[in-house]
């Protein structure tokens, strides 16, 4: 009975992901949800994207978090609309949480979406929010064995984003092994790495990004 239960709220889930997504689509809007541990660096990536080329990215932001605004607060001072969605103790956001959130923003084609998850390596990976890209961040101070651990929300994504690399020299961190592991989960997604506080690889994962919106 209950697995029954969990199985329809999830279904509930991904048709409203597909109302969204389909949403985003007609209306020219390129969603990405971005997932990763806290403090793993998503936020700070994207200032740094929005500080390589704010004019080309046409940003509008989702934060997602249990509690506080600092995040949205954190957008609007790179002068990016953002809205901030408290879960009030959940774990994740879900397609109803972003479709509530978007009836209170204005969208205009050309707009790139991007949802930043509440900080969490495990449930995220569940609930598809109705976007166009998933990109999961493992920050270098996590550790190198996260992939095989948290083998789900790696699986799911489209791409992994190494951050922090400017931290490589003080941390057993081994960029091969994180890309081994992830090619037998998800052979397909492609691996970069950045540093937001040096700027190193943002540009080649803007370029990156910008080329899977066709
Ligand atoms: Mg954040
Ligand atoms: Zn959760």
């Amino acid at each position: 009975m209950k697995i029954v239960a969990a199985k329809k709220i999830l279904k509930a889930n991904d048709q409203l992901a597909e109302e969204n997504r389909r949403r985003f689509t007609t209306t020219g809007v390129y969603a990405v949800n971005i997932v990763g541990s806290p403090g793993c660096g998503k936020t700070t990536l994207l200032e740094a994207l929005f500080r390589e080329d704010q004019a080309r990215w046409s940003p509008v932001v989702i934060e997602g978090d249990i509690a506080s605004q600092i995040d949205a607060e954190r957008m609007e001072k790179v002068g990016v609309p953002a809205i901030q969605i408290n879960t009030e103790g959940m774990c994740h956001l879900d397609a109803n949480m972003v479709a509530a959130a978007c009836q209170a923003m204005a969208f205009h084609p050309g707009n790139w979406l991007f949802i930043e998850n509440v900080g969490n390596l495990v449930c995220t990976s569940g609930f598809d929010l109705g976007e166009h890209l998933r990109i999961a961040l493992l920050s270098v101070p996590e550790g190198d064995d996260k992939v095989v651990k948290y083998p789900g929300i790696f699986q799911r994504s489209d791409a992994l984003v190494i951050t922090k690399i400017d931290l490589l020299d003080h941390f057993d961190f081994d960029v091969q092994r994180v890309t081994d592991d992830l090619k037998s989960l998800a052979p397909d997604a492609p691996v970069w790495q950045v540093s937001a506080r040096t700027g190193e690889g943002i540009s080649q994962l803007a370029e990156w990004l910008r080329q899977q919106r066709t």
